[in-house]
């Protein structure tokens, strides 16, 4: 079944305990599809501005993402983010940002993905997020993600957009900003209240909590010991959920559960390295090996 997103393309500089870098291929689309990919098929819309390097792109190719909806803007520039992590990695502060075409409209989505059934809004203009979201009235599942700046800027675009979503994906810090509730439990069953009708929230290291309906999920993260760069991991985790959601059509509670756990492990291969490198060494039987070893983690049953 046919996964499409929005959402972020980026030119990312960071600053981690691990070492710094300047200029890699960043963005929440980015992440996300990579991730999905192995699931899934993926499509996605987006545009870059005229200074988009030509290499990242000859780089993404190496994922199985369709990128007819990826267009290269004359005239605007692509969106730029330099993020710095605190020596505790669960804490960043955003250095700067220049939202440059972000701040445009979403390019045309293509004659051919007209019938996608899977639609991820992943970090973008709220107001990007929605235009995606009303051209496919005949959706399976919506679901959308977002961010402080977002939250603190534009948020009655975002309520408007919550109102029409499925799920949510957020951090902790961020579900307590939009809440205003700092237990992570509250903060979900309020945001329930604003549309959506299950609430992921990433809780970086501490794992992930979801509230679906009356149920809650619970599951720990991947206990990781070389944590290279997080940017993407929340991205990443959404990329792992939506592939395994699209490639199932399972919806059900459990459904949800297995793609909580996909999510983590391709959240857990994405923070090895900066920018893509991990994700590009890897493939689904990577994923699948440690899909394994965290079911194992995590039996209760004998
Ligand atoms: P994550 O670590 O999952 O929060 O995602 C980090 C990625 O999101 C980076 O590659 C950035 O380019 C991108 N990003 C940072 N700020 C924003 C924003 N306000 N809107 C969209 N994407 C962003």
């Amino acid at each position: 079944m046919s996964l499409i997103v929005t959402g972020s393309i980026g030119i990312d500089s960071i600053e981690s305990p691990a070492g710094n870098v300047d200029n890699v291929l960043g963005g929440s689309a980015i992440y996300f599809a990579a991730a999905a990919s192995f699931f899934s098929p993926v499509r996605l819309v987006a545009a870059v501005g005229e200074d988009f390097p030509a290499a990242f792109l000859e780089d993404f190719r190496h994922f199985n993402v369709d990128l007819a909806g990826l267009e290269q803007r004359q005239g605007s520039k692509t969106f730029r983010w330099r993020g710095r992590y605190h020596t505790n990695m669960n804490h960043r502060d955003t250095v700067s940002v220049e939202l440059n075409v972000l701040a445009e409209k979403l390019p045309p989505v293509p004659g051919k993905y007209q019938d996608s059934e899977y639609i991820f809004l992943a970090n973008t203009h709220p107001a990007g997020q929605i235009e995606l979201l009303e051209q496919f009235p005949q959706r399976k599942l919506a679901v959308a993600d977002t961010m402080d700046l977002w939250i603190n800027n534009e948020k009655p675009t975002l309520l408007k957009l919550l109102q029409r979503v499925d799920g949510l994906v957020l951090n902790n810090d961020e579900a307590e900003m939009l809440a205003g509730d700092s237990n992570v439990i509250k903060a979900a069953a309020r945001i329930t209240e604003l549309g959506p009708k299950f609430v992921v929230v990433k809780k970086g290291e501490h794992g992930v909590f979801v509230t679906h309906g009356g149920a809650k999920i619970v599951l720990p993260a991947w206990p990781a010991e070389a944590v290279v760069d997080p940017t993407g991991a929340g991205d990443s985790f959404a990329g792992g959920m939506m592939g395994y959601l699209a490639s199932t059509g399972d919806l059900s509670a459990n459904g949800l559960r297995k793609a909580m756990a996909c999510g983590t492990i391709a959240a857990s291969f994405n923070i090895e390295s900066f920018s893509l490198g991990r994700l590009k060494q890897i493939s689904r039987a990577d994923i699948d090996a440690r899909l394994r070893e965290f079911s194992q983690m995590l039996r209760l049953d004998n």
